[in-house]
C-alpha cells in the first residue's frame, strides 16, 4: 500500500490462503481495493516450514481457484495466478496441474505467471500444452536471477525446477567472486529474456527477492530507464510494468522522456519483491 501511496508504480499484492480464514482474506482484499491496489497475485501458498502437506485452514480458502472466485465476488480485481511449466511438485499429473490452471482462469484470473525456468524450451512446450488445453490467457514467463547459485539449486529441487548443466558450468569457479557471479547472473537473465523475445514475447515477471540491484541491472541492459514521475516521495525506480522498446528493432537511441518510439514493440517488466 505504501508503493501505491508514495509512488507512481502499479503494485500487485501477493495474497495467499495460508493461516487465515476466508473472512480475514476477504477483509484484506477489501483494504487493498479501498487503497487503490487493484491487482492481486492470488496464490494458495506453501505449507509452513517443516510441514510436508498443505492443510487448509478449516474456515479458509482451500486452494488458489477458490481464492480467485472469492476475490471476484469482492471487486473487479485484475488477478494473476501461478502456473508451473514443469508441473507443481504435489500435482498428481501434468494434466491435472493444467486442469487446475484452467480452473483458476475460469474462476476469473486474467493471466498466469509461471514458476521460473532456465531453458526456454520448457516454457515454450508448456505454452503449446496450454493452447492445446484451450487456455488463451497470457502466460507470463517467470525469470529468476541467480543471485545465489547454491541456494537456487536447493530451492529448485523443492519446487521441481530443472537446473541445467549449462547453468552449473557458468557458475563453476565463481564461488569466491561475488562480483563475477552477479555479472553472470545478469547475463543469464538478459539472454533468457532476449531469447524469449525472439518468440514474440514481450512481458516478463522477474523475481527480485529483495535484491533489486540485479533486477535493476537486468532491466537496464534490456533498455528500461527510470521514468520521470510526478510522485513526490518515490521509494524506488519505477521498473514495474515499465514499457521499453525492443532495442534490436530500433536503430536510434530510445528517449525515455518521449515514450515509446514508433514501431517499437513494448516490453513489459513486472517485478516481484519478497
Ligand atoms: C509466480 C509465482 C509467485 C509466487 N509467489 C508467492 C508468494 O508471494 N508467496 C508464497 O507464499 N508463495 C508464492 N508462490 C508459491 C506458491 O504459493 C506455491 O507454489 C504453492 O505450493 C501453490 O500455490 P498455487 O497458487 O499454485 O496453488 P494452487 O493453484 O491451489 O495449486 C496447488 C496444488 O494443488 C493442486 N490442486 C489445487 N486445486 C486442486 C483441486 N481442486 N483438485 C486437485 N488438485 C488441486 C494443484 O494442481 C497444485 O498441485 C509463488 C509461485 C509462483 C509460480
Amino acid at each position: 500500500m505504501r508503493l501505491k501511496r508514495e509512488t507512481d508504480l502499479v503494485p500487485a499484492a501477493h495474497l495467499t490462503c495460508v493461516g487465515a480464514t476466508r473472512e480475514e482474506v476477504d477483509d484484506l482484499a477489501r483494504c487493498y481495493w479501498d487503497a487503490g491496489v487493484h491487482h492481486i497475485v492470488a496464490l494458495r501458498g506453501d505449507p509452513p516450514a517443516g510441514a510436508t502437506d498443505y492443510n487448509p485452514q478449516p474456515a479458509g480458502y482451500a486452494c488458489a481457484s477458490n481464492l480467485v472466485a472469492g476475490l471476484r465476488r469482492i471487486a473487479d480485481f485484475d488477478i494473476s495466478v501461478a502456473a508451473y511449466p514443469e508441473t507443481h511438485p504435489t500435482a498428481s499429473s501434468p494434466d491435472a496441474d493444467l486442469d487446475n490452471l484452467k480452473r483458476k482462469l475460469d474462476a476469473g484470473a486474467t493471466r498466469a505467471i509461471t514458476q521460473y525456468f532456465f531453458d526456454s524450451e520448457i516454457y515454450l512446450r508448456f505454452l503449446d500444452r496450454c493452447l492445446a488445453a484451450g487456455i488463451t490467457a497470457p502466460i507470463i514467463p517467470g525469470i529468476m536471477p541467480v543471485s545465489d547459485y547454491e541456494q537456487i539449486v536447493r530451492f529448485s529441487a523443492v519446487c521441481g525446477v530443472t537446473v541445467p548443466a549449462w547453468l552449473r558450468n557458468l557458475f563453476d569457479g565463481t564461488e569466491e567472486n561475488p562480483d563475477l557471479r552477479r555479472i553472470v547472473a545478469s547475463m543469464v537473465a538478459v539472454e533468457q529474456i532476449r531469447t524469449l523475445q525472439t518468440y514474440g514475447l514481450n512481458e516478463f515477471h522477474i523475481s527480485t527477492l529483495n535484491r533489486a540491484d540485479l533486477t535493476y541491472a537486468i532491466a537496464h541492459s534490456l533498455g528500461v530507464r527510470p521514468i520521470q514521475t510526478n510522485a513526490s516521495h518515490n521509494v524506488t525506480d519505477p521498473l514495474e510494468t515499465t514499457e521499453i522498446p525492443d532495442e534490436r528493432e530500433t536503430s536510434t537511441d530510445f528517449d525515455t522522456t518521449k515514450g515509446l518510439q514508433e514501431g517499437a514493440p513494448p516490453l513489459m517488466l513486472r517485478t516481484l519483491f519478497g
